[in-house]
């Protein structure tokens, strides 16, 4: 009969679903420990203006060099930090630690970081990025937050005016992976937002899908009309690169330009040396 099935089925399921189980929570508990233990890292990957490729923001990135299983992916531990509610104590580090780092970087440089939902949960969110700003001595205009759709689906009126206060602070607000998510287009203005990242699944197929092609450039002008900037994911060719600047997008982000990059990486590209003294002195001291 059926609940002899069931329970037969439970039975043939039982140990890869315990296995499977164990494995969450073992590393549920590793995460508890990997903050305290320093394992959490920051990496910063550029963000380019289309045109000139130059440097013009960094998105920070969260990385765990776990002890034993090597570096992870934040796609494989940020689900497991939000189910645990670990992301709210995460996510303040890494917006800390990367407004920390902001402030080594040159005064025209962006910093963008991801903020989960579970953090505007946090009471009084607003409040708790003006601390971080005031603690860390960010200017305000130099942070953009970046959120998805995800967060306008519960509570959105609140949330909504949370974005509004941030930004009333002087705070940017990006929409990340722009397209994938299904909370439509209402939200979607610049009362709210400063910018769109188109996600890196359109760029993937823009060269030779027609219909990405189509939905992509739309998605720029769609941007602009609205008052937003544009930011494209995942630029790992110049084709790509060239394509999106035809469509008019603003900025880029991808393996064309740069991984993502510990601090010390970053400091050491051409763009962010700082003068040499005895270049400057030379070329002052020449006579033209
Ligand atoms: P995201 O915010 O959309 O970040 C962009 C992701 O695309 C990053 O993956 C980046 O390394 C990757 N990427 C950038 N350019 C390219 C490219 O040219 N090709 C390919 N194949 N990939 C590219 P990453 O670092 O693995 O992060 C994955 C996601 O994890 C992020 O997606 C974000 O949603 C989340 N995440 C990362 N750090 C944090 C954090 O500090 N807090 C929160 N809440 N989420 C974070
Ligand atoms: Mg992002
Ligand atoms: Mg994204
Ligand atoms: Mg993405």
């Amino acid at each position: 009969d059926l609940r002899k099935q069931s329970v037969n089925n439970y039975r043939f399921f039982q140990p890869s679903m315990d296995a499977q189980v164990q494995r969450r929570l073992a590393l549920a508990q590793d995460l508890r420990d990997a903050i305290a233990d320093n394992q959490l890292h920051v990496h910063y990957q550029p963000i380019c203006v289309v045109k000139t490729g130059k440097i013009c923001g960094v998105e920070a990135l969260l990385r765990w060099a776990h002890p034993v299983r090597g570096m992870l992916s934040p796609a494989e531990f940020i689900p497991l930090a939000e189910q645990t509610g670990l992301i709210v104590a995460i996510g303040n580090w890494v917006l800390e630690t990367a407004c920390a780092a902001a402030c080594r970087l040159p005064e025209d440089i962006e910093l963008s970081v991801n903020i989960s939902p579970k953090q505007f949960q946090q009471i009084d969110m607003p409040a708790v990025v003006a601390r971080v700003l005031a603690r860390t001595g960010l200017p305000p205009h130099r942070l953009c937050l970046e959120v998805t759709e995800s967060l306008l689906i519960h509570d959105t009126e609140r949330m909504l005016a949370c974005l509004a206060d941030l930004r009333r602070q002087g705070v940017r607000v990006s929409l990340d992976d722009f397209g994938t998510g299904y909370s439509g287009l209402s939200y979607l203005r610049r009362f709210f937002f400063d910018k769109i990242k188109i996600d890196r699944a359109f760029i993937r197929d823009v060269e030779n899908v027609a219909d990405v092609q189509a939905l992509t450039s739309t998605i720029v002008a769609l941007g602009h009309r609205l008052g937003l900037q544009v930011v494209a994911e995942g630029i790992e060719t110049e084709a790509q690169r060239h394509i999106i600047e035809t469509f008019g997008c603003d900025f880029a982000q991808g393996y064309l330009f740069s991984r993502a990059v510990p601090e010390e990486v970053l400091l050491s590209m051409p763009e962010f040396l700082p003068v040499k003294m005895d270049v400057a002195f030379e070329l002052e001291a020449r006579p033209v």
